[in-house]
């Protein structure tokens, strides 16, 4: 299934796509039926966002019911424009409610989400998404082109455009290759990629809409372990300059990070960099020694 926050053109551009896949038979409305606005639209929409990529979290909390668990907890997360942070913690601890909630899909219990010192809470979603753009973990390709597939992120754009976000996203290659190139149809969910191509597609579909902000949730899960490292080092080179969190639960590519956030339980439970939480005691030293050497050496050695 489609991880809502992957429509990352406003609706109506969404919908003056829909002739072309809809003719490649895929059942497109079932994305557009998901519930995807959980988050309300302001009802007085204070200032336009600022072209600015400083996101600041303070004392966020989530939960999905009232009888529910705090998915998040009283969460202060700062992501500082240009840098490259990550958000790291085990299966449950509220990583992607955080998405969720940055990506204007679910709206904070209390605590506020700042773009640009800006409450995105008072923006319309559309606006807030034209600044802040995710990559899912399982990036949802439709039965079309590739062109096609990445025009759903930006329908007015050129071919140099699409091939320079093929390029940053290192697919290029890959793509002139293709002796259809940007006409090749990927089949149904994209089942003629490689899991690893269909990512890219999917970096390449966000690069396309210009955020400031990238939200990469789990990027590395369903990657070899040998490739893993390297991917991590395209994605951040291809974020070059943009915000990034870059959401895991996986260690890979972690010494390559400016900040790291620790967090389980909907809690932040360290921040600091890499050399840093390994010198404390702590569940980053912790995790680190339980992989053994192996895992994190490697992806240092690089
Ligand atoms: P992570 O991405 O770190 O694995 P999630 O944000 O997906 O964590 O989940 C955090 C907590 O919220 C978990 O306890 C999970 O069961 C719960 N949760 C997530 N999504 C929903 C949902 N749609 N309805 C109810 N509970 C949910
Ligand atoms: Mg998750």
């Amino acid at each position: 299934a489609l991880a809502a926050f992957e429509i990352v053109a406003p609706l109506p551009a969404v919908a003056a796509r829909l002739g072309a896949v809809r003719a490649s038979g895929e059942r497109l409305f079932d994305v557009l039926d998901q519930p995807s606005a959980l988050a309300k639209e302001p009802e007085t929409p204070g200032e336009p966002l600022r072209d600015e990529t400083a996101l600041r979290v303070r004392g966020l909390r989530v939960r999905y019911g009232p009888d529910e668990p705090w998915a998040l907890d009283g969460v202060d997360i700062d992501v500082p424009p240009g840098r490259k942070v990550a958000v790291l913690g085990p299966s449950g601890a509220g990583k992607s409610t955080l998405a969720a909630v940055l990506l204007r899909f679910r709206d904070p219990d209390s605590g506020t989400v700042e773009l640009g010192g800006a409450d995105i809470t008072d923006r319309p979603a559309d606006e807030v998404r034209r600044i802040v753009t995710g990559v899912p973990q399982d990036p949802h390709v439709f039965a079309s082109t590739l062109r096609e597939n990445l025009r759903l992120a930006r329908p007015e754009a050129d071919g140099t455009e699409l091939w320079e976000a093929l390029r940053r996203a290192r697919l290029a290659e890959d793509v002139e290759a293709m002796p259809h190139g940007l006409d090749t149809e990927v089949g149904s969910h994209g089942a003629r990629l490689s899991g690893g191509m269909r990512q890219r597609l999917a970096l390449a579909r966000a690069l396309l809409a210009a955020p400031r902000v990238l939200v990469l949730d789990e990027p590395t899960a369903h990657l070899d372990p040998d490739t893993r490292d390297a991917v991590v080092a395209d994605l951040l080179a291809a974020a070059e300059g943009y915000s990034t969190l870059f959401i895991t639960h996986d260690l890979t590519g972690m010494d390559r990070m400016d900040e790291i956030y620790v967090v389980a339980d909907g809690r932040v439970l360290q921040h600091g960099g890499h050399e840093e939480l390994l010198a404390r005691d702590g569940w980053y030293r912790e995790a680190h020694t339980r992989n053994g050497p192996a895992a994190p050496s490697a992806s240092g050695a690089r």
